[in-house]
């Protein structure tokens, strides 16, 4: 097997035994991405030199003898909305294609401190909206699977990465369903925290009260511990929780007899793939051979998550993004008047998917618009999280599929906006309700991923990774790769 083909903890073995340097895993990560990069395209920028010093560096320290971090010689990508000291952080907007932030991200300095290495900013979905990465303003990424589909999004960039070997893991941030959509699209685990669980801070926001940062993992072992590197109190975030997060780890092999699962009809019903359904189902059937309890329950308000996120996320959005406005940030396009310049910078600056949000959202803000749309979705949104919660009485964890449908076409959902909303029917919920959402690979559908979906309480990740773990002991749709074909010869 190639070294970019192993997973964190295969790695971190062979890196402590002296088996392999980190300049070597690095070296082999970055040979990997040349070869697939060209038809994969999941980076907008490399750091590949300074991975290389990186890799050194930690060598270095091995070689004295010091103790190196948890994730030391790992190479990772991160997603270009997580800002990096130095390193161009365009969140895929032309707005801000030259912005280097004088800091970076709490999260990155956590990777950092534990000793990953950088290996580039991944493409995404312009700030973050959208559910394809087809609304970069850059380019589109392609699927490892099938690289005439989108790897989803928004997250779509560190998701493909991690699939085609071109990363060991990689972050990306989740508002609606823009981690775990794409690792189900791409077949990689993706880890949405509680809200609360990981810091924000130097993370660019899109809807504050939805947005949370995770891990793309080959495994669930190694979901476990990326997330032990990042998780945990920020003094620059105030939404991150106080308590000490526990040591992930421990939850893995866990057995998961007489656990109870609950499967919420709504997310089996009308709009979801048979072909998805049937995947899944036999996922449930594996869960139940291990002695999980499975009955079917009910999540009456999941109908209105939808159009409860897409009032508060473009909300949130417009408010958020107001700083953006060709004087503090970024691009500026000039003009004679600041109304102008503001007119001006924002319409060549921002796509039109960016420029659909603002427009709701300042108008569901607007005087006499507010308390008909603003206040009226706070308030549905309360009962979302009430179905959760009651479900919770009787459930340790919720299983759903993670997408509606396997990969679609790039192209086919672009120029109809509700077709490409309702991607994240299954994921959407989660964000409002604020509770831990993981997607693991499932099995495959005519080639295709797919992923399942579970949800637990608020700081449940725990549970999560006990359930995933004791799924991929007993499946091999983890160890599956891609065949990533470049110029019609293929890449395994
Ligand atoms: N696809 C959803 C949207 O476009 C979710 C995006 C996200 O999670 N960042 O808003």
């Amino acid at each position: 097997m190639e070294l970019w083909d192993l997973t964190v903890h295969e790695l971190s073995r062979l890196l402590a035994t002296g088996e392999v340097s980190a300049v070597e895993v690095t070296q082999a990560a970055l040979e990997r991405a040349q070869q697939v990069e060209p038809a994969v395209r999941a980076f907008v920028t490399s750091t590949a030199d300074q991975a290389v010093v990186e890799a050194n560096t930690v060598d270095a320290a091995r070689a004295r003898g010091e103790q190196v971090g948890p994730l030391a010689g790992i190479p990772m990508a991160l997603k270009d909305n997580i800002c990096t000291r130095g390193v161009r952080t365009t969140c895929c907007s032309r707005l801000l294609e030259k912005f280097a932030p004088s800091y970076d991200a709490t999260v990155v300095r956590r990777l950092q401190e534990a000793g990953a290495i950088l290996m580039g900013k991944t493409n995404m979905d312009e700030f973050a909206m959208g559910s394809s990465t087809e609304n970069s303003a850059f380019f589109p990424t392609h699927n490892p699977w099938d690289l005439e589909r989108v790897p989803g999004g928004s997250s779509g960039g560190s998701a493909a990465a991690v699939a085609a070997g071109e990363a060991v893991f990689s972050l990306g941030s989740d508002t609606g369903g823009s981690i775990r959509q794409p690792a189900a699209f791409c077949s990689v685990v993706g880890l949405k925290p509680s809200y609360g669980r990981v810091s924000r801070f130097g993370v660019t926001a899109f809807a504050s009260s939805l947005d949370q940062v995770g891990p793309f993992t080959k495994d669930v072992t190694d979901c476990a511990l990326v997330l032990n590197a990042i998780a945990g109190k920020d003094e620059l975030d105030p939404t991150s929780v106080v308590d000490t997060p526990p040591d992930y780890r421990q939850f893995l092999g866990k057995d998961i007899k007489g656990l109870r699962i609950g499967l919420p009809r709504e997310y089996f019903a009308e709009g979801i793939d048979d072909e998805v359904k049937e995947v899944i189902m036999k996922a449930v059937g594996v869960l139940e051979g291990l002695g999980a309890v499975v009955e079917e329950t009910s999540l009456p308000h999941t109908e209105y998550a939808p159009s409860v996120y897409y009032i508060l996320a473009p909300a949130e959005a417009s408010s958020n993004m107001g700083r953006l406005d060709g004087v503090r940030y970024g691009r500026r396009v000039e003009a004679p008047d600041v109304d102008t310049l503001y007119n001006r910078t924002r319409s060549q600056g921002f796509g039109a998917e960016v420029r659909r949000r603002l427009m709701i959202g300042t108008y569901a803000l607007s005087a006499g618009n507010y308390e008909v749309f603003y206040q009226k979705a706070q308030q549905v949104r309360t009962l979302i999280v009430r179905d959760f919660e009651q479900a919770f009485t009787q459930y340790d964890v919720l299983l759903t599929p993670t997408s509606p449908t396997t990969p679609f076409k790039i192209g086919e959902k672009i120029d109809d906006p509700l077709q490409m909303y309702l991607s994240d029917i299954c994921t959407i919920p989660v964000n409002l309700a604020g509770i831990p959402g993981l997607s693991l690979p499932c099995g495959f559908s005519q080639g295709l991923p797919v992923g399942m979906q579970l949800l637990a309480k608020p700081f449940a990740e725990s549970t999560l990774l006990q359930v995933a773990y004791a799924f991929e002991q007993n499946t091999d749709y983890h160890k599956q790769r891609p065949q990533v074909t470049v110029g019609g010869e293929s890449n395994a």
